[in-house]
């Protein structure tokens, strides 16, 4: 049977809430549009077990309209959306709901591109996409981009050696401190890149077996998910859920370097004030975590793994710019990358509409 969608109003400024519901499938999913204006939507499809749906639909409005900005930023030819399914993934995912909510991707007609995100592997998008030609971050096939996560760990490391050239003078990063937090398809994989190059690592994650895993064959500390910001650290790699840094979590951060792959790290952006004026050097998250959707962009754009390359090199070179501009104009690092994309936008709505190619 095909989903039933419901149209929501969605929030001034955003084109598109549709409400997906398959209860023979287990399947209550948002999947929300927030930009077309500069390609198709593209942004992962989250599973979480929301307290509700006032819950999802604040995640997925915030998610959304990042992924706007994410895309831009990137320069992917594509807007900005993303979906949400309510449901505790190791509980509720079943293949009958991922085709369920495939039909209902399926139905959007190509203005959305899903993937994954928390709580969606590889194999959840391939029962999607056996529903949809417009689920991507497939493994094998003529075009399949696979995992998205490894590229966005792989930009995350980058970026995290050029903040360290500028606020510690050095881009070496044996004997940093540096905590991450969560330690999933992206944490664990830049948890290892940093211990290759020799950092020391504090870890937590509401996963007691993959902090274990940490301990053990990275030699890494832990604490408990709720004490983060005890332990004194060099760099804050928030690679969990968003909203991390507080006015509080600002004030008791003692690392002086901030980045993640988590999206929404800011609860609100003023915090991006209170970090710069402690001396705190915040990469903006969408800038630094789009290596996932330059992966899963070559697969819709069908280019190749130069193509994926060339752009994932282009986030580092596009921080460190950022970091320079920041320094030189006194504004926060996040400021800066909202203005260029709001004037990509600007110069989109004053051009005829049309779809970017890439
Ligand atoms: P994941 O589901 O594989 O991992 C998330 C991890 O965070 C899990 O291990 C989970 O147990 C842990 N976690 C959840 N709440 C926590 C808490 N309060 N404290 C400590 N740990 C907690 O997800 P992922 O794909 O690794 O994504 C991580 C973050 O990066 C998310 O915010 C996601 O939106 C963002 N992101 C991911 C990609 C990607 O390519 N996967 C791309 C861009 C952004």
């Amino acid at each position: 049977m095909e989903p039933k969608l419901t149209d929501l109003t969605p929030p001034q400024g955003f084109e598109r809430l549709v409400l997906a519901e398959a209860p023979e499938a287990g399947l209550r999913a948002l999947i929300c549009i927030h930009s077309t204006a500069l390609g198709p939507a593209a942004g992962g499809c989250r599973m979480w077990p929301y307290a509700g749906d006032a819950e999802a639909v604040q995640d997925v409005t915030r998610l959304a309209r990042g992924m706007t900005y994410k895309n831009a930023m990137a320069g992917l030819g594509l807007g900005g959306g993303k979906s949400v399914i309510i449901g505790d993934a190791r509980r509720d995912k079943t293949p009958a709901m991922m085709r369920a909510f495939g039909q209902a991707v399926e139905a959007l007609a190509g203005s959305y591109y899903t993937a994954e995100d928390v709580g969606i592997s590889t194999a959840d998008m391939a029962e999607a996409a056996s529903r949809t030609r417009y689920a991507v971050g497939l493994t094998g096939g003529a075009h399949g981009s696979g995992d998205p996560s490894p590229w966005t760990a792989e930009g995350v490391f980058r970026c995290l050696r050029v903040g360290a050239a500028r606020v510690f003078g050095s881009e070496d990063l044996a004997g940093r401190r540096v905590l991450v937090q969560g330690l999933g398809h992206v944490g664990l994989s830049l948890a290892e890149k940093l211990h290759g190059a020799g950092a020391e690592l504090v870890v937590a994650d509401i996963n007691q077996a993959a902090v274990q895993d940490a301990r053990q064959r990275l030699g890494a500390a832990s604490c408990a998910p709720d004490e983060i910001f005890a332990p004194q650290v060099d760099i804050f790699a928030p690679c969990a859920l968003g909203g991390v840094l507080t006015e509080g979590s600002a004030a008791q951060l003692s690392a002086r370097l901030v980045c993640g792959a988590a999206n929404n790290q800011l609860a609100t952006p003023a915090v991006a004030e209170t970090l710069r004026k402690r001396g705190i050097t915040y990469l903006p998250d969408y800038v630094v975590n789009a290596g996932g959707i330059i992966s899963v962009a070559s697969e819709i754009h069908r280019k190749d793994d130069r193509w994926r390359r060339d752009r994932l090199a282009g986030i580092a070179e596009r921080i460190a710019e950022m970091l320079a501009r920041a320094e030189a104009e006194g504004r926060t690092t996040t400021d800066i990358a909202d203005s260029m994309v709001e004037r990509m936008l600007a110069r989109s709505r004053n051009a005829k509409p049309q779809h970017a190619q890439a």
